[in-house]
Order: structure tokens, then C-alpha cells, then sequence
């Protein structure tokens, strides 16, 4: 538990009207409420800062609403007529506290909001200051003042959240899908045998998504038999939708190199044919130069015995595979072949990048 507590000076120099409203608003006994407060050192992910880093970091009004247990003048914070689609996080530490559809319109002056989003976010205690007996909550990760909470909320839940702007920030819906579009990447290798390469990658910690298909060839969705006679011209890839903040292409394309030989001209061992070709199928400038400079590098410390021979082209189209394709390894671990071919190079993969795989 915090033993410092702050002097709620500022509640004294608001107008007299607003103040006014203020314990109306939030004057209510609040019985029915269970509080919920923990030490802060409890919680395994606290964040815990001086006096005077909370200063720095925050503007006049957050400090004051969020470190000093401070209230926002009624009617006058920013987020009281969102009604955009998006997260309320703390404004002090970014935990995610309620989302767009537990607001509503409560009147009270202060956005409000009939539930929070579950996992222990927010901690409460009573608060007697004020010749009122009310709930305060704050965020269970900074210890951040929010506001109160009372039970003559209007939903089923039949709570109020009553929370300062200033306590909040809002990401909205569009912002959030922007800030993931731009974390995610997306790369198509050939290295073989796509069941091998596939079982792969799936291990990787930062791929979201990897799918066996075919790319480079002259026809249009081709099927697994037709590739396999190795007349359409397709290589047998992998599309690999990766997070480049969990992983990165330099990375992906270690990985590649590892576990599959980029040295055999249309071979993969016993697997012979321009389907089995080694190919990096680039979608930008920056993937292409990468792709161009890792095989620069192998080939000048000569990893290999042999001169890479790995293609570096244009991406155009990828075809996904049968279904019965996907997954294979994962879908037939008994089978020879699996044994035999993918097994082994997920154990190296596995000794290689030991402390890169998905936990
Ligand atoms: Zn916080």
C-alpha cells in the first residue's frame, strides 16, 4: 500500500460550481463495492518511478489527476464525448484499462464506463476523504489514480466507472490496426521440399503465419501434381507472415539458410526438378538487397563448400497448396519421409536457434 497521501489541493481553487458538481457526481456511498487493493509489489509487472520521474513524463494535469489523486473539472475532459471505436489505456503506463464498448453516457461529467476489461487492471480501496465514503481505483500496474467507482450505474453490471480524461489514453481502432500492419512483414522462400521449410518456421518465435504453396510459374493455380511434374515452373515455397519486433528478416533468412542447401542447382537432396529450386521471392527494394548481401556474405566466408546458388526474383503470385499440404510435419510425424528428411533439419534448426523458438 502507497503511505503517501497526496494533499488534493486543487480541488480547493476549482470555481464553486464545479465543485459542486463534482460531489454530487461522485458523492454517493458506495456500499455494495468489494474493494480489491493490493501493495503494488505484488503485482509482477509494477511499475514503480520517483516522484520526480512521474514529473517529467507527464503534463501538469496528468501528474496532478494521476500521482497526486487529483479530479478534472466536470464537463471538461477530452475523452467525456468519444464515442470512437478504440482502448482506454492508463495514461501513465499505457495498461489497457476499458474498451470503447463499456463506455456510456452517464452525465455525470467524467467518461464512464460499465465494466473493465478483465485481468486484474484496475485496483480499488475506499477512499473517506471528503466526508464521503467512495471506491478510488487506480491502475494496478503504476498505481495511477483513475477516478472512483460507484453501483448506481444504468447496465446490467450496474457499475460506474467514473474516470478522469486525464487519467486515460485512447488508441482508437484505426490507430491500432495501422501500428500492426506496419509490425508485420510478409516473405516468400522457396527451400525444397515446403513441407520441411514449413515445419520449420512454424517454430520460430515472430512467425504469425507460414503456408505451403507454389510461386514463380507460368499458369494459374496449379496443382500439387502439376508442379510436381515440373513443367509449370513453380517453385514449392513458403509465405511466412512474420512480427519484426519478435523477429526480423535477417533472421528469416538465417533460418533459411541453415536448414535447407542453397548450393544444389534444382535439388533438395533425393528432391530433383526446378520445383525444388532455392529462391527468395522479394515483395520490396529492402528485401531484395537483404537477400542479396546475406548471400554475398555466406558466399565470401565460404559457409559453404560450394557457390550459393539461391535466386533472388521479383514475388508476383502465390498459390496456396491442398489443404492436406498444410501443416504436414505437424500432420504426419510417422511417415518416412518426415522422418527421414524433416526430422533432421528440425533438429538442427532446433540446436541452432535453441533460444529462438516459440514457448
Ligand atoms: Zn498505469
Amino acid at each position: 500500500m502507497k503511505t503517501v497521501k497526496y494533499l488534493r489541493k486543487s480541488i480547493c481553487s476549482l470555481p464553486f460550481v464545479i465543485l459542486v458538481i463534482t460531489l454530487n457526481a461522485c458523492g454517493q456511498n458506495t456500499s455494495s463495492i468489494q474493494t480489491k487493493s493490493i501493495t503494488m509489489s505484488e503485482s509482477s509487472d509494477s511499475i514503480s518511478k520517483t516522484d520526480e520521474e512521474w514529473r517529467k513524463q507527464l503534463t501538469e494535469e496528468q501528474y496532478y489527476v494521476l500521482r497526486q489523486q487529483g479530479t478534472e473539472a466536470a464537463f471538461s475532459g477530452k475523452l467525456l464525448l468519444n464515442k470512437e471505436k478504440g482502448v482506454y489505456k492508463c495514461g501513465a503506463c499505457g495498461n489497457e484499462l476499458f474498451t470503447d464498448d463499456m463506455k456510456f453516457e452517464s452525465h455525470c461529467g467524467w467518461p464512464s464506463f460499465d465494466k473493465e476489461i478483465a485481468g486484474g487492471k484496475i485496483v480499488s480501496r475506499e477512499d473517506n476523504s471528503h466526508g464521503m465514503k467512495r471506491v478510488e481505483i487506480e491502475c494496478a500496474k503504476c498505481g495511477g489514480h483513475l477516478g472512483h467507482l460507484f453501483d448506481d450505474g444504468p447496465t446490467e453490471t450496474g457499475m460506474r466507472y467514473c474516470v478522469n480524461s486525464a487519467s486515460l489514453e485512447f488508441v482508437s481502432e484505426k490507430e491500432m490496426i495501422k501500428e500492426v500492419k506496419q509490425t508485420l512483414d510478409t516473405i516468400t522462400l522457396g527451400g525444397g521440399c515446403y513441407w520441411c521449410v514449413e515445419a520449420v518456421y512454424e517454430m520460430l518465435d515472430g512467425v504469425i503465419k507460414v503456408e505451403s504453396g507454389f510461386s514463380g510459374g507460368s499458369i494459374m493455380n496449379p496443382s500439387y501434381e502439376a508442379v510436381c511434374t515440373g513443367k509449370t515452373g513453380h517453385a514449392e515455397v513458403v509465405q511466412i507472415v512474420f512480427d519484426n519486433t519478435k523477429t526480423s528478416l535477417d533472421e528469416i533468412f538465417k533460418v533459411f539458410f541453415t536448414v535447407h542447401d542453397p548450393t544444389t542447382l534444382n535439388r533438395q537432396g533425393a528432391d530433383a526438378g526446378t520445383q525444388y529450386r532455392s529462391v527468395i521471392f522479394f515483395r520490396n527494394e529492402e528485401q531484395m538487397k537483404k537477400a542479396k548481401s546475406i548471400i554475398a556474405e555466406l558466399n565470401k566466408e565460404k559457409v559453404y563448400v560450394n557457390a550459393i546458388v539461391t535466386q533472388v526474383s521479383p514475388f508476383s503470385k502465390f498459390y496456396l497448396a491442398e489443404m492436406h499440404h498444410q501443416n504436414y510435419y505437424e500432420n504426419n510425424k510417422e511417415q518416412g519421409y518426415c522422418k527421414m528428411v524433416i526430422q533432421p533439419k528440425i533438429e538442427k534448426f532446433e540446436k541452432v536457434f535453441q533460444a529462438r523458438l516459440k514457448k
